[in-house]
Formats: structure tokens, C-alpha cells, sequence
């Protein structure tokens, strides 16, 4: 639809007005730092760093119910710099002018509801929002978009330039990072390290296809963490890990996108996210505090986080009541099928904590939990949905896993609604399926195959027909009819078909 067409008076809050009057904020000291540099922690005290608007005060100018129009009507416009997760330009980066704007398809993600013999099975009414079917297939296309596009932006006044973009990751991170900054060539070149064999083929094929330098480092994710730590403070690099406060902006979208899909009725409303360096957690937490505070949204949903038991520092820490004795401990990994959030250590701790206080504090009363589940009930659920509509990946089947958990432990209620995170696709993570149909966990997993989830191919080779195709030698005539005669016959007696 053209902007001329729109309604009148909402007409001219269609089109964003960029401004520049965004700071990194330090969660250490408080202290402010200008934008015109990349930073990733805070150059006096070296603790993490949000990005602020300081004028976010005018949006409260704004009724929550122009907002809404605002969002609703922007969903019409065929521009690509609004289709993706700058729809909400004034909260996700107000600063970067609608030209700079990489969009690659993401964001706007299916939200599926569960059948209802799911449903039955999960104690109430729940969804599955799809963030694998995001262009590289995890959610980390959002925050790659947001920190991609204000690179772009920098590259455009010439702040920057030949930047080389370094991340470490899981799987997902470098193949959204290495497909972004390929679509900026020749500007951006980008070097993935991996930690090697702990990410999938196919998630290891992403990075390489996209042209990416890839390394490979022994150890886990935290390991090549501090690699790039090291890069990044020595070197002229730009970091594309979520301690990079530009990730966080643009994950607050999938917030945003949850209060537009429920109409911004968030009564009732439960998200549960799985955790792994905490960027996710963080940014879906920052992103329902900003609707909030400017009445896009009139209750904070009840937010669940859930980890894996094999890797679950965020829940150990919150396993102490009281919070004046709390103290965060990182934890060794063991192997995990929701190997994306295999992290000791998460880089976006200290954010969680602010901003969980900050969140209860807001909604006056508990709305943040923190649940573990094991590798067992996570391999599980995953497979059920799947066999019945989804296409959820482990970490989905983590965050299903972990709604039963909160339910049984009184977080979450039946009369509420639940909105789970399955933040990969299922097929970035289908060697974990094979491994459970083929009965092939190595034992620290600690899976044992379900019998009744358990699906695997029968190969076919009837007995009675000596001959059967190949490829380059194809059966003619009355072989070919024997062929298929005895093969679909096979098949009928093996599915016990009736004749017509
Ligand atoms: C990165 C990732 C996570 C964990 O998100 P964090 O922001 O690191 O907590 C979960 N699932 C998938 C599929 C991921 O790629
Ligand atoms: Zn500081």
C-alpha cells in the first residue's frame, strides 16, 4: 500500500525520522559512551554495555494506541527497509537511516498454535513461534540485522571501513553473521571460530557457503569465546557476538512481533526462551520493559527461561531465594542436544540481572522464572511436536520441555497461554533425531530412544522380480511392470491397505 493511501492521521508517523541521540550505557559503572565507535565493554571498566536512546522519553509523547496503528499500518508498506525488524525503527535503532538498512527476510516469524492433542498433553494452550524459518535459520538474524545495518551505517559516513566482522559461536551465530556480512561484500568480511565438532554439519556448512573464514578451535563454546575477546580487544575487528549491545537491539524484535501477533493483549501471555550466553533472555526482556513503559502493551508477560541440566549456570544462580546470596558461578558443560545453549559462562549474565530485578520490580511482583530440564525430556518433547505440525529444533523442544517444568512447579497455570521460542530449524539439528531413531547417544548425553518416537526408513527389495532400476539403467516394459507390481504390493501388505 502507498503511504498516500493511509489514513490521514496516520500518515505522518509512517515513515521514521531518524535521530541520533543513542549512548552505550555500562552496566558496571553507569558511565556513557558516544556511538561513533564500536565498543563491546566499557573502555573504564570492562563490563558489559547496553544501548540507551536518551530520548526514549519522547515516545511516551505517543499514545500506546497510535503505536499500535503505527506497527498495524507499517505491516502494509512494501518498503524492505520497514518489512523486516526495523518495522519498530524507533525502538530497535532509531539512529540508522532507512538506506542503511540490510534487510535479508528476517523477523515477522510464524506463530503456530499447538494442535489439541498437544495441548492436552502440555497441560493448556500454547504456540510455537518459528524463528528457524529466519534466512539463516535461527533467530540470530534479527540481532545480526540490527549490528550489520549500523555497521553499514558507519561504513556509509566513512567511520569505518573494510571492516573485518569476527564472532565466536554454537552454530548459529556464524552462519547468520557470515550470511550478512556477505550480502555487504566488498565492505565486510567476516571470520567465524567454531568450537570444532560441537556444531552441526549443517550449521558448519552455512558459514563455509556464505564464503566466511572458518576456524575451528579445539575445546567448547567458551573456549573460542575468549579467543575472540582477544581479537577483538587487540585487534581492529568488529565482534558480532551478543556482547555486542547491537545484537540485543535487534532480538528485542521478537517481542515486539509477540505483542503485535496477540493483538498487544499480553494478560495471561507466557514466553519461554531457552538460555544459553543469556543475549536472547535479555533482549526479550528488554523489549516487552520498552513496550511497557510506553504503553504499546498494558501487562509484562510472565517470562520463563529454561536451560538444559548439562548446562544451567543461569538457573544455579537462581536457584537461591534470597538475592543478597546469590552468586553466580560459571559451570563446566557437559554434551547437550540443545547444543546451541551449551555455555558455561554467559557474556550477557550481568544483563540478566538487571534486568530480571528491573522486570519483576516493574510488573510488582515475580513475572521472570528460571526452569532446568534434562536432555531426555528435551529430546522428547522436540520429537512429539514435530510429529504433530511443528518444526521445532532441540532448543524448541527445550523451551516445550521446559513449560511442563514451569507448570509443575506452579509458575505458569493452566488457564494461561504460552509462547515457546523454538529458535533454530529442525533440520540444523536433525543428527540429534538420527541419533535417537538410530539409537546412537553416546552415553553422557544421557537420551534413552523413546520406542514409540522412534521412526526410521524400510528399504524396499522385493524378492520376485530379478531385476530392479538404477540410475543410468532404468527397467523397460514388462520388467518394469514387475517391478512395480511386487514393490506396491509389498508396500500395500506393509501398510495393510484394503483393495478397492
Ligand atoms: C544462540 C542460540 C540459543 C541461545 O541464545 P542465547 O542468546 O545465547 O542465550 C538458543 N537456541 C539457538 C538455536 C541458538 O542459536
Ligand atoms: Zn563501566
Amino acid at each position: 500500500m502507498k503511504l498516500e493511501d493511509f489514513p490521514k492521521d496516520i500518515q505522518p508517523f509512517i515513515m521514521p525520522e531518524p535521530r541520533n541521540d543513542m549512548v552505550y550505557r555500562c552496566l558496571g559503572c553507569g558511565k556513557e559512551h558516544g556511538i561513533a565507535k564500536l565498543l563491546y565493554t566499557c573502555p573504564d571498566c570492562g563490563q558489559v554495555l547496553l544501548l540507551y536512546d536518551l530520548q526514549f522519553e519522547r515516545l511516551k509523547q505517543i499514545s500506546g494506541a497510535t503505536w499500535r496503528k503505527i506497527f498495524d499500518y507499517r505491516k502494509l508498506l512494501t518498503l524492505p527497509a520497514l518489512k523486516g525488524i526495523y518495522r519498530y525503527h524507533e525502538f530497535i535503532g532509531p539512529v540508522v537511516p532507512l538506506d542503511a538498512i540490510v534487510y535479508l527476510g528476517e523477523g515477522h516469524t510464524p506463530v503456530v498454535e499447538a494442535n489439541a492433542r498437544m495441548q492436552e498433553l502440555a497441560g493448556g494452550r500454547f504456540y510455537f513461534k518459528n524463528d528457524g524459518q529466519n534466512p539463516s535459520a535461527s533467530f540470530k538474524d534479527r540481532g545480526m540485522a540490527s549490528a550489520l545495518s549500523y555497521i553499514h551505517f558507519l561504513i556509509r559516513q566513512g567511520l569505518v571501513k573494510d571492516v573485518l566482522a569476527v564472532c565466536a559461536s554454537t552454530g548459529d551465530t556464524s552462519a547468520s553473521a557470515a550470511l550478512y556480512a556477505s550480502y555487504l561484500q566488498p565492505h565486510i568480511k567476516s571470520a567465524v571460530l567454531l568450537p570444532h565438532k560441537k556444531v552441526t554439519p549443517q550449521q558448519l556448512a552455512q558459514p563455509l557457503g556464505s564464503g566466511a573464514k572458518v576456524f575451528e578451535i579445539p575445546g567448547v563454546f567458551d573456549d573460542c569465546m575468549k579467543v575472540v575477546e582477544a581479537l577483538s580487544e587487540k585487534y581492529a575487528v568488529a565482534l558480532l557476538n551478543s556482547k555486542n549491545a547491537w545484537r540485543i537491539l535487534g532480538q528485542e524484535s521478537y517481542s515486539y512481533e509477540i505483542a503485535q501477533d496477540f493483538e498487544y493483549d499480553m494478560a495471561g501471555k507466557v514466553v519461554v526462551v531457552p538460555i544459553g550466553n543469556a543475549g536472547n533472555i535479555t533482549a526479550v526482556m528488554s523489549g516487552f520493559l520498552k513496550f511497557y513503559e510506553t504503553g504499546v502493551i498494558e501487562t509484562l508477560p510472565k517470562i520463563i527461561g529454561v536451560q538444559s541440566i548439562h548446562a544451567n549456570p543461569v538457573y544455579r544462580y537462581y536457584q537461591e531465594p534470597d538475592p543478597s546470596r546469590r552468586h553466580f558461578v560459571p559451570v563446566t558443560v557437559r554434551p547437550s542436544v540443545a547444543q546451541a545453549a551449551m555455555i558455561g559462562n554467559p557474556v550477557s549474565m550481568p544483563r540478566v540481572m538487571y534486568l530480571t530485578d528491573l522486570y519483576n520490580q516493574t510488573a510488582g511482583r515475580p513475572q521472570v522464572f528460571f526452569v532446568e530440564v534434562t536432555e531426555q525430556s528435551i529430546m522428547d518433547w522436540q520429537l512429539l511436536a514435530n510429529r504433530n505440525g511443528h518444526v521445532a529444533c532441540t532448543h524448541g523442544g527445550e523451551s516445550l520441555a521446559g513449560l511442563l517444568a514451569a507448570r509443575k512447579l506452579g509458575y505458569v497455570g493452566s488457564d494461561e497461554t504460552a509462547i515457546l521460542d523454538s529458535t533454530a530449524h529442525a533440520i540444523k539439528f536433525s543428527g540429534f533425531q538420527e541419533m535417537y531413531f538410530e539409537k546412537k547417544f553416546p552415553d553422557e548425553f544421557e537420551v534413552t530412544p523413546n520406542a514409540s518416537l522412534i521412526n526410521l526408513p524400510e528399504l524396499i527389495h522385493p524378492a520376485h522380480p530379478t531385476k530392479v532400476p538404477a540410475p543410468g539403467n532404468p527397467l523397460t516394459g514388462s520388467d518394469f511392470e514387475r517391478f512395480v507390481r511386487a514393490v506396491s504390493l509389498e508396500i500395500a501388505d506393509k501398510l495393510g491397505l484394503k483393495e478397492v
